[in-house]
């Protein structure tokens, strides 16, 4: 077995029990190659100093607050953008509701990154310039804006890739859906309609998710109709299942989407051969607990803590350990 699958097989361990092994089966035996692997090889082929389109977060409470971010998705995405930073000085524009910006910038911050404009970005490619950084763009709410924006969006940052982790995607009647059938589709920003835009412009796109209802999960959706509850029939009466439409070139599943985000970094470390961009136990830690300052929700329990998807913080840095023991066992080979 190859490094990648291994880092697949952990941390698409089905912990949550919600079937998430079936969509990893789907998912590998369409990609041919391990999906945490096949996601790397999209991060090593971003070319020094170019954009990388970010997105995450979810309101997962939508209906009683549009301003109320989950803990899964952010920490995850500043794993990957840390990490792109570091090996490809890559710009990470990361684009999420208003609403939702001030909280993932925090993350990102924590995890090394300088939140600057696009344009203060760019300088950092002058001699002696080199930082870590992120830039934060809001996206509109409405189905029509947003399929507008896009476009224009696309010219002005001309990405090298696409990322998406733990964000959720409209269904085939338009609705966005959680876990349990519902649509909670209020208040957010319709992101799936630029990630639809990237995939037609052949923009690279590497997505992450835990669910079937997350931007990617196109790519598996009869599993996600077979295998998840609410997957083929949801409960808001739309006459449609949670299964998201949006598909990408890699769908990286895990039981957790941060997971998933920490065996893309170790695999690209691995392919880097540079262990300076494996994320780490500590570094979980301190983003988690960031996640609680800025509000961010444990969304199983329904409560601010750092038990992402009711699952206790120390399970998440023993997960981020394996992931990098297997990795630093394999680069001493
Ligand atoms: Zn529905």
């Amino acid at each position: 077995m190859t490094l990648g699958d291994r880092l697949d097989r952990l941390v698409n361990l089905d912990i949550g029990a919600r079937g998430i092994e079936h969509l990893h089966a789907a998912a590998r035996a369409r990609s041919g190659a391990a999906l945490s692997m096949a996601a790397a090889e999209r991060l090593a082929a971003v070319p020094e100093g170019a954009v990388v389109l970010a997105t995450t977060g979810s309101v997962s409470r939508a209906w009683i607050s549009a301003e109320i971010g989950e803990n899964d998705g952010p920490a995850g995405l500043a794993t990957i953008c840390r990490a792109l930073a570091l090996a490809r000085r890559a710009i990470p524009v990361v684009v999420a509701e208003a609403a939702l910006l001030p909280g993932i910038g925090e993350i990102l911050r924590a995890a090394g990154l300088a939140l600057v404009t696009l344009e203060e970005a760019r300088r950092t490619a002058m001699p002696g310039g080199r930082l870590a950084v992120a830039v934060l763009h809001p996206y509109p709410l409405e189905d029509e804006a947003a399929r507008a924006a896009a476009g224009p969006l696309l010219d002005r940052l001309a990405p090298a890739l696409a990322f998406s982790t733990e964000r959720v995607g409209r269904n085939a009647r338009g609705v966005y859906h959680n876990m349990r059938g519902v649509d909670f589709g209020m208040g957010r920003a319709r992101i799936d309609h630029l990630f639809d835009a990237a995939l037609a412009r052949g923009i690279p796109s590497v997505a992450v998710g835990d669910g079937g209802n997350e931007i990617g999960m196109g790519l598996v959706a009869a599993a996600v109709a077979e295998h998840i509850p609410f997957g083929a029939r949801c409960a808001c009466g739309c006459g449609g299942g949670l299964g998201a439409i949006t598909g990408t070139d890699v769908l990286m599943t895990a039981a957790v989407s941060n997971w998933g985000c920490t065996a893309i970094a170790a695999a690209f470390a691995s392919l880097e051969r540079n262990p300076a961009l494996l994320h780490t136990p500590e570094l979980e830690a301190r983003l988690l607990l960031r996640g609680t300052e800025v509000g961010l929700i444990n969304s199983v329990d329904g409560i601010v803590d750092p038990n992402v998807d009711g699952i206790p913080l120390a399970t998440h840095q023993a997960v981020v350990e394996l992931c990098r023991q297997l990795v630093l066992a394999e680069l001493a080979r």
